[in-house]
């Protein structure tokens, strides 16, 4: 589908199903010696007895099939975090690791003007089959994003959404 970019004015073709971040907003303020004990893999990713995993928080088209996907870093208890290492290539593991809680890693207020500040929201974390990101869902606020995952988007949201995924990269 053709639309006409907010940022640029010029019209792209598609909409990018999901956008996301390399790494937690904490990796940025991390020194040398931090960064040469420090993980950090596609999903996952540790220093320090920290641990972060990417999910996915799903994002509705109120009219019509698409369905946007905000992927984002949460840290978790370490423990919790554990578990899902140790969970990560078990069959069936949706059905025996219980839902979390953790906290947003990842600032979308880096993206234009998208959102209020979302670093620390607390989400939850739920465990997908093997191969899928955890399903995120906002816990306890009346955050925009806790509205659009449960309420779904317009269209009009989803081009301005997707003109700030196309063209600002976070610091
Ligand atoms: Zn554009």
């Amino acid at each position: 589908m053709r639309w006409q970019c907010h940022t640029c004015h010029d019209w792209h073709d598609g909409f990018p199903g999901s956008y996301s971040t390399g790494a937690p907003e904490v990796w940025a303020q991390l020194a040398k010696e931090n960064l040469e004990t420090a993980a950090l893999g596609a999903f996952n990713a540790e220093f320090d007895n920290r641990g972060f995993v990417l999910g996915n928080l799903n994002l509705p088209l109120t009219d019509g099939e698409f369905e946007f996907a905000w992927g984002l870093w949460v840290e978790l208890q370490w423990n919790d975090y554990l578990r899902i290492l140790d969970t990560w290539e078990l069959p069936g593991r949706e059905s025996r690791v219980p839902t979390m809680l953790g906290h947003l890693q990842t600032e979308l207020r880096h993206l234009g003007a998208l959102y209020p500040p979302s670093l620390g929201l607390e989400v939850e974390v739920i465990t997908q089959p093997v191969g899928v990101k955890p399903l995120l869902r906002v816990f306890g606020s009346d955050h925009p994003l806790a509205t659009e995952a449960t309420e779904g988007i317009t269209q009009a949201r989803l081009e301005e959404i997707s003109a700030c995924c196309e063209h600002f990269r976070p610091k």
